[in-house]
């Protein structure tokens, strides 16, 4: 039988506690990442963000026309004054075969082209960005951050960590949310297009002609896969949906319809 002498005892003891206390540390991530997210300093999560954005420009460029993006602004500008936050939203048109919107970090909202093109009204397409400002507005894409990174998020405060930075981005644009979150930003995005008074029913009819249309749409079937909540929406949202104004004259829904005429490799917000 082996025994270690009290001091060498005392230290495996203090070990072991350590070991454990690290392994809960890190084993909360995943439960405690919407406290830790509101705990990430909006620079970081901005920095992510803008990695994020540059590196579509790889294979995709920013939709510029000032007519339409005067007019997505415009809806950006609506729906962010009814909401009550302090998310900075930067809203970005990607121009790209595709069909795809997402939030990143920071209160960076990217919608593709091709959700302007398959939008039957500016409802649906207020219905898509209310859904994504939701997202920012319930701190989803850093929620998302953290439970990719963990506490290596806080790295990023170190200069000259932008590498870093892109690799995380990287990660956090191939992560999911999970059902409840996609849940709480189709019911947040009603809400905000209610308390915008613009009509509410658009985001849920989107998703559902979207899910119709199916495989006829490049990338539908894997952007409805990515916001799972349900094959059908409007039974998660009918109990919110209002009558309400339109997103926009059709003047404007025409200019946003052609955002696309010029575009441009730099990262380009609207407004
Ligand atoms: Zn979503």
């Amino acid at each position: 039988m082996h025994h270690l002498d009290p001091k060498k005892r005392r230290l495996a003891i203090i070990g072991t506690v350590l070991a454990v206390c690290l392994a809960a540390f890190f084993l909360a991530i995943p439960l405690m990442s919407g406290l830790l997210a509101k705990l990430v300093p909006q620079s970081i999560a901005d920095k992510v963000g803008k990695q994020v954005i540059e590196s579509l420009a790889g294979n995709a460029e920013f939709c510029t026309d000032p007519e339409g993006t005067k007019a997505l602004d415009g809806l950006v500008d609506k729906l962010a004054a009814a909401a009550d936050h302090d998310v900075p939203f930067r809203v970005y048109v990607v121009k790209d075969d595709v069909l795809n919107a997402f939030a990143a970090p920071g209160g960076h909202v990217v919608i593709y082209e091709e959700i302007i093109e398959n939008a039957a009204d500016p409802q649906e397409l207020a219905g898509v960005l209310a859904h994504e400002m939701s997202h920012e507005l319930h701190d989803h894409p850093t929620k998302g951050l953290v439970k990719t990174v963990g506490y290596g998020v806080f790295s990023l405060l170190v200069p000259g960590s932008g590498e870093l930075g892109g690799q995380i981005g990287q990660a956090v644009i191939e992560s999911k949310y999970s059902r409840d979150d996609e849940l709480e930003a189709d019911r947040g995005g009603v809400e905000l297009l209610n308390a915008a008074k613009i009509d509410s029913h658009g985001l849920a009819r989107f998703f559902d002609t979207m899910h119709d249309k199916g495989s006829d749409v490049p990338g539908a079937l894997e952007f409805l896969s990515s916001h799972p909540t349900g094959d059908h929406r409007q039974g998660a949202v009918k109990d919110l949906e209002r009558d309400g104004d339109e997103a926009m004259t059709a003047a404007q829904w025409q200019a946003l319809r052609n955002v696309c005429k010029s575009h441009s490799k730099t990262p380009t917000p609207v407004g």
